[in-house]
């Protein structure tokens, strides 16, 4: 298969739906949460009962706005929404009310990892409801189905790129650039696992220097990047495989089943004129004044990228860059610590070892732990004025994570400063040389590397408090 892969070009294009954090529906009062007991969330609007009317909710169309802006792309000056028509039992008005040819953002990109990645367009539309099958839910065993309309009417943002992909690996990338910003500009929590982030991936393959595109699947279900990322990758065998044994690649809905690895065929594509769109009556066109398109423009917080470059202008690494802002709790709590006068090697030493360790491992974020960027900036201060080592602050770290506790009542309750006292260093040194003659003999005739026994038996004795350079510098005293 790798051998076969030499000979094909990937493509692929993703189309994106992001749930945006209102605090109700885009056309109808009721709130959606997430999380809900089911079915409280529906309003007459949601319910599409005859003679409601949908009214435009003005917060999605600001959260469209900025993300449009943050993608670099052309906002609407006018657009207009549309009757998407389908039947399904999840979707009681019996049509979506969608965008079709006149959407909210036009011509966007995304840079990623130093490639731009084109943006076709980005419309509004409102979510269907959800189906809750036999098996699930405490359905074991029933032959039914149930549904549950809170989602319905809940605003989407579909983001549909072009399709600039070449591997499963930048398409992640890509997706994960795209969580990234909706959840620093504030419009989606870009959580894939509750499905506030979708992703609907197309790909196809076509011969090494052609320039016409292969026949394309589409691959639903994907709920993570790694779906997303393995999904891509088991989609490129089986087309390779086909077009090697003469077949055709046919244009599709695939669905993603993670337990087995393999994607199944759902459905035959649908083409646009089979959801019979027409301009939704019920709603008047969006005209979007330059005057609007500023206002929201001033509410641009800082993006991932602008603030992976500002971190690496710090002194950071790319990588240790890149790691923080892609969890925005850390990020937010590493600003904060900036914001003190915090020391920023320092405190992401901190933030990326064992803050970052014990996240993990708890399943916790920074938010929930009783860590305090004042009292991180405390700790880096005892270490730059040398009160404790950094070994002591890595040991403490945890226990103010605990307890909340600053690190200064540490460090005096448990009796942690750093011995910087050459007199008492000198003497515990001169207590360990002359507790081991023959190693200092070795030592002295030429085994350099005894050099650490001796610093590690002075950090034992004094239970790693003894200031590490002046033990070094007092043992190559010593020893001669
Ligand atoms: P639809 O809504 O019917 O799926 P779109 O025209 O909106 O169709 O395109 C969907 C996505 O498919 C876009 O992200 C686009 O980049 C991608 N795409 C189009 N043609 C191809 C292709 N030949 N191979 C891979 N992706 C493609
Ligand atoms: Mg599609």
């Amino acid at each position: 298969m790798e051998d076969l892969r030499e000979k094909y070009e990937v493509v692929i294009g993703l189309e994106v739906h992001a749930q945006l954090k209102t605090n109700t529906k885009i056309f109808a009062p009721d709130g959606c949460e997430f999380g809900c007991e089911q079915n409280t969330q529906i309003s007459p609007i949601t319910l599409g009962m005859p003679g409601v009317l949908p009214v435009l909710n003005k917060a999605v169309v600001n959260m469209g706005i900025l993300t449009g802006l943050a993608l670099n792309c052309e906002i609407a000056e006018k657009c207009k929404f549309d009757r998407k028509q389908y039947f399904y039992a999840d979707l009681p008005k019996g049509y979506q009310i969608s965008q079709y040819d006149e959407p909210i953002c036009g011509k966007g990109y995304l840079i990623v990892n130093g490639k731009k990645i084109g943006i076709t367009r980005a419309h509004l539309e409102e979510d269907a409801g959800k189906l809750v099958h036999a098996g699930a839910d405490g359905l074991a065993g029933s032959s039914y189905s149930l549904v549950d309309l809170n989602r319905a009417g809940t605003p989407l943002l579909e983001i549909v790129s072009e399709p600039d992909m070449r591997s499963p690996q930048e398409a992640r990338a890509y997706m994960e650039e795209l969580r990234n910003i909706v959840r620093y500009v504030g419009v989606c929590d870009g959580n894939l696992e509750e499905g506030s982030m979708r992703c609907d991936a197309n790909i196809s393959i076509m011969p090494k220097g052609s320039d016409k595109f292969g026949t394309r699947a589409e691959i639903k279900n994907v709920n993570s990047f790694k779906a997303l990322e393995r999904a891509l990758e088991y989609e490129i065998d089986r087309q390779i495989e086909l077009v090697e044994d003469g077949e055709e690649v046919v244009q599709e809905t695939r669905l993603w089943d993670d337990n087995a690895g393999v994607t199944r065929s759902m459905r035959g594509k649908e083409d646009a004129h089979d959801y019979r769109y027409f301009p939704e009556p019920d709603l008047m066109p969006l005209v979007i004044s330059r005057e609007w398109v500023e206002e929201v423009r001033k509410t641009m917080p800082e993006l991932p990228e602008q603030k992976r470059q500002r971190y690496m202008g710090l002194g950071l690494s790319e990588y240790d860059a890149a790691v923080i802002v892609e969890q925005m709790d850390l990020a937010m709590f590493f600003d904060e610590v900036l914001k003190l006068g915090g020391n920023p090697k320092i405190a992401v030493n901190f933030l990326m070892g064992e803050v970052a360790a014990y996240l993990k491992e708890q399943k916790l974020s920074i938010n929930d732990t009783k860590l305090t960027p004042e009292n991180l900036v405390e700790l880096i201060s005892l270490i730059e004025k040398s009160t404790i080592s950094n070994n002591i602050g890595k040991q403490i770290i945890i226990d103010m994570m605990k307890d909340g506790e600053k690190a200064s009542a540490i460090v005096e309750k448990k009796g942690l400063s750093q011995i910087s006292d050459t007199g008492a260093i000198k003497e515990i040194a001169q207590k360990i040389i002359d507790a081991n003659p023959s190693q200092v003999e070795a030592y002295r005739g030429g085994k350099d590397k005894l050099f650490g026994f001796f610093v590690g038996q002075v950090m034992k004795e004094t239970k790693g408090r003894a200031n590490p350079q002046s033990v070094n510098e007092i043992l190559k005293e010593l020893l001669g």
